[in-house]
C-alpha cells in the first residue's frame, strides 16, 4: 500500500512513468509513442501519436462484459418520465445518433452546437459526436438568445440540435423561439438544426430545409452501424465554455486521449467508482462537471450513470436520497450550492431512505463553508469530499484521494493536490513560494496534467496570455484563485484573487469573512464583497440569507441580527474582518451554475453598472441587493 504522499511524489517526479501507467485503463487502438510531449511550452502533449475514442472506450468496450448492465438511467422530476438504457441500447442510439449526423454531412473536426435539457438524447447526441471525431460544444440549455449566439459564433458549428423545451420545477421553458432568436443573432449560423420534439410544444417552428425532427431522422437510421473513428490523442474532442462568472466566458478546448485517461484514473483513484456500480452526478451535462463525471467517466469506468432532470426539493427534499436508495447509488457528486438549498429543510429528508449502498459524497464549484460540510457529512453518515477544479482542468486539482489513500477529511478543505499537479501557492508580487499559513495564489507549475485544456478554441494566445501571464518571470498557470495551506498540508481555497479585500494592509479572502459570516446559526449563505473606504481601501460588506426570518420584519430585529453576525465574525477572524454592514437578502445573484456573482455585486454596492449579466440566473436576485442597499443608507 502506497502513501498518498509517495504517490503524488512519484507523478511529479515521473510524469512519463505515471501516466503511462494510468494510460492502461484504457482501450488504445494504437499505442501513443511518446507519453509527453512539451516541446512547445506551456502547451503539453499527452500520448502522442496514440490512437483512441472516447465513445468506444465509453460503450464498444464494454459491450461484451456488460452488454446487458444498464449504462444510463434517466430519472425526470419535471416530467414523471423514468427510462433506462443497457450498454448495448445506447450503443445503438449513440449510432443511430451518428448516422444522422453523418448524413447532414457532419464528420470529424465539424463543430455540433448541442442546446439541450437533461435528456437521454442530450447524451446520444454528445457521445456520437465523439464517436465519429466531431467536436461537441454543449450550451447550458436556459441561457439567454445573445449568451447561446456568442458561443455559435465563436464555435462556428455546422450543426446544432435542440428540443422544443425543458422544464424547470414544473415550468416548461420553450428552447425553439429562443433559438430562432439566437440563430438570428449569430454570424455564423448552422445551415442544420436538428430538433428532438418532446411535445412541450404543441405549435414549435419549423424552418424548412433547415430544421429537422430527430425522431423522423432517426427513423431512418435504426439498424446504422457506425464505427469508431480513431483520433490522435491530441485532436479535440470538444469546446465547453466557462461559466462566466469573472467576465467574458473562455472556450476551454479539450483533447482525446488525455482526457480519457485522466477521467479512468480518477473514477479509480479518487471517486472509487468500480465497473458494475452506480454513479449519480446531479449537475448539468452543460458543465464541465456534467461533461466529466455524467457522462464520460462512468461509462469508461462501465458504471451506471444517472441523468437526473429535476431540482433537489422537488416533489420534496429527499428525492435525491429516494433515488441513491432506490438505484443504489454508490457514488454522488454535487455541489455546496444544492447542499445549501437541503440545508434549509428537514435533515428528516435524508434519513428516511436507506443509503447503504452510498461510499463517498463529493461537492464541488464553490466554497464549502465549514458549517455546511459538518452538516451534511453528520446527516449522511458518509465521508463528504470536497474537491476543488475549474472547466479548464476537467477533474479535480485539489482532493482526497481516497482510493490511494483514505486520509482524513478536515472541514472546509479540499485536502490535497490531486497526482498530476505540481500545485504551487506563489506570492503576487514575486512569484515566490509561500510558506505554510501563508495566503498566496494557487499556481499549476507546467506541463498540466492529462484532461487539462490544451488551448482557448481558435485563439493559442490568449490561451498563453490568460492562464500562463500572471507572473512577469515565471510562466505558471494562474487558477486565479487565492489560497492558503496549513501546517499538516492541507489546502483551503479563500475565494477568488479578483475578489481579495484588503482591509488596512490586511488582505483578506471573500471566502474567509463568508464562512465566518455563515458561522452564525441562522444564516443558510451569504456573499461578502470589499467596498472601497475612504480610512481603511476597503471594507467588507455581506450580504445574507437568513433561515429564519421573523426577527427580520422590524428594524430593531435586523439590527441585532446584523450585530450578532458582526459579534461571530469578530470571534472568527477579528475585528478587522467585520463588515461595515450586514445586509438581509432572500436571494443572492447567482451564475446558472450557481457561482455568487460577487463582481456584480460589488459594483452596485459601489454604484457602478453591474457589468455582464448574461450568465445570472435570476435578475431579481440584484434587484434585492439594490434595495437593501438603498435601505441602508435611508435615515
Ligand atoms: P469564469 O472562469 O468564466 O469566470 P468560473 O471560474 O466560475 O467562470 P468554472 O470553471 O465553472 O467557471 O469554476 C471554477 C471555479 O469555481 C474555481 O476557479 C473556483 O473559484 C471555484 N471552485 C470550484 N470548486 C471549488 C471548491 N471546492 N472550493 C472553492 N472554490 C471552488
Ligand atoms: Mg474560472
Amino acid at each position: 500500500m502506497t502513501t498518498y504522499r509517495e504517490f503524488h511524489r512519484r507523478s511529479i517526479e515521473d510524469k512519463e512513468g505515471f501516466w503511462a501507467e494510468q494510460a492502461r485503463l484504457v482501450h488504445w487502438e494504437k499505442p501513443p509513442g511518446k507519453v509527453l510531449d512539451y516541446g512547445r511550452p506551456p502547451f503539453a502533449r499527452w500520448f502522442v501519436g496514440g490512437e483512441t475514442n472516447l465513445c468506444y472506450n465509453a460503450l464498444d468496450r464494454h459491450l461484451g462484459a456488460r452488454g446487458n448492465q444498464k449504462a444510463l438511467v434517466y430519472i425526470s422530476t419535471e416530467t414523471g418520465e423514468e427510462r433506462s438504457l443497457s450498454y448495448r441500447e445506447l450503443h445503438l442510439e449513440v449510432q443511430r445518433a451518428a448516422a444522422m449526423m453523418r448524413s447532414l454531412g457532419v464528420g470529424k473536426g465539424d463543430r455540433v452546437v448541442v442546446y439541450m435539457p437533461m435528456i437521454p438524447e442530450a447524451a446520444f447526441v454528445i457521445l456520437a459526436c465523439a464517436r465519429i471525431g466531431a467536436i461537441h460544444s454543449v450550451v447550458f440549455g436556459g441561457f439567454a438568445a445573445a449568451s447561446l449566439a456568442a458561443r455559435i459564433d465563436d464555435a462556428r458549428p455546422k450543426l446544432m440540435v435542440t428540443a422544443d423545451g425543458g422544464s424547470r420545477m414544473g415550468k416548461v421553458v420553450l428552447y425553439k423561439a429562443l433559438v430562432d432568436e439566437a440563430l438570428a443573432l449569430a454570424k455564423h449560423p448552422p445551415s442544420k438544426i436538428v430538433l428532438y420534439n418532446r411535445g412541450f410544444d404543441r405549435a414549435v417552428r419549423m424552418t424548412p430545409g433547415r430544421d429537422l425532427d430527430y425522431a423522423e431522422l432517426r427513423a431512418k437510421h435504426l439498424d446504422a452501424v457506425v464505427p469508431c473513428t480513431w483520433l490522435e490523442s491530441n485532436e479535440p474532442s470538444y469546446i465547453l465554455y466557462t461559466s462566466g462568472t469573472t467576465g467574458r466566458p473562455k472556450g476551454v478546448q479539450r483533447d482525446v486521449g488525455g482526457y480519457a485517461v485522466a477521467l479512468a484514473a480518477s473514477m479509480k483513484h479518487i471517486y472509487c467508482g468500480g465497473a458494475g456500480e452506480t454513479m449519480f452526478t446531479t449537475s448539468d451535462i452543460g458543465w464541465v462537471v456534467g461533461h466529466s463525471y455524467i457522462i464520460y467517466a462512468p461509462l469508461i469506468a462501465g458504471m451506471t450513470t444517472v441523468l437526473y432532470e429535476g431540482v433537489p426539493v422537488r416533489p420534496d427534499a429527499g428525492i435525491w436520497w429516494k433515488i441513491v436508495q432506490d438505484h443504489s447509488v454508490n457514488v454522488m457528486f454535487s455541489a455546496p450550492t444544492a447542499i445549501r438549498v437541503l440545508k434549509k429543510h428537514d435533515p428528516a429528508f435524508l434519513r428516511k431512505y436507506d443509503l447503504g449502498s452510498l461510499k463517498h459524497l463529493f461537492l464541488a464549484g464553490e466554497p464549502l463553508d465549514e458549517p455546511t460540510h459538518a452538516w451534511i457529512a453528520d446527516a449522511l453518515g458518509k465521508p463528504v469530499i470536497d474537491h476543488y477544479w475549474q472547466t479548464e482542468t476537467g477533474w479535480p486539482i485539489l482532493t482526497s484521494v481516497p482510493g490511494v489513500e483514505k486520509t482524513p477529511i478536515k472541514l472546509g478543505s479540499p485536502s490535497f493536490p490531486a497526482y498530476g499537479y505540481d500545485l504551487k501557492l506563489l506570492r503576487e508580487a514575486d512569484a515566490a513560494e509561500a510558506a505554510a499559513g501563508e495566503k498566496a495564489v494557487v499556481a499549476i507549475a507546467p506541463p498540466l496534467p492529462p484532461g487539462c485544456m490544451s488551448t482557448v478554441w481558435g485563439d493559442d494566445e490568449r490561451f498563453v496570455k490568460t492562464y500562463f501571464g500572471t507572473f512577469r518571470n515565471k510562466q505558471v498557470y494562474s487558477t486565479f484563485d487565492w489560497g492558503i495551506r496549513d501546517a499538516d498540508g492541507y489546502y483551503f481555497i479563500l475565494g477568488r484573487t479578483d475578489d481579495v479585500i484588503n482591509v488596512a494592509g490586511h488582505r483578506l479572502g471573500t471566502r474567509e469573512i463568508e464562512e465566518a459570516v455563515s458561522m452564525h446559526s441562522n444564516i443558510a449563505e451569504c456573499a461578502v464583497v470589499g467596498v472601497a473606504d475612504s480610512l481603511k481601501g476597503q471594507m467588507p460588506l455581506a450580504f445574507a440569507v437568513a433561515k429564519d426570518t421573523t426577527r427580520l420584519n422590524s428594524a430593531e430585529g435586523r439590527k441585532a441580527l446584523e450585530r450578532e453576525v458582526m459579534e461571530t465574525v469578530d470571534k472568527q477572524l477579528g475585528a478587522i474582518a467585520r463588515p461595515k454592514s450586514v445586509h438581509f437578502v432572500s436571494l443572492l445573484p447567482k451564475t446558472r451554475s450557481g457561482k455568487t456573482l460577487r463582481r456584480s455585486i460589488q459594483a452596485l454596492a459601489e454604484g457602478r453598472d453591474p457589468g455582464d449579466l448574461t450568465t445570472i440566473e435570476d435578475p431579481a436576485a440584484l434587484e434585492q441587493i439594490r434595495s437593501a442597499l438603498k435601505t441602508s443608507t435611508e435615515p
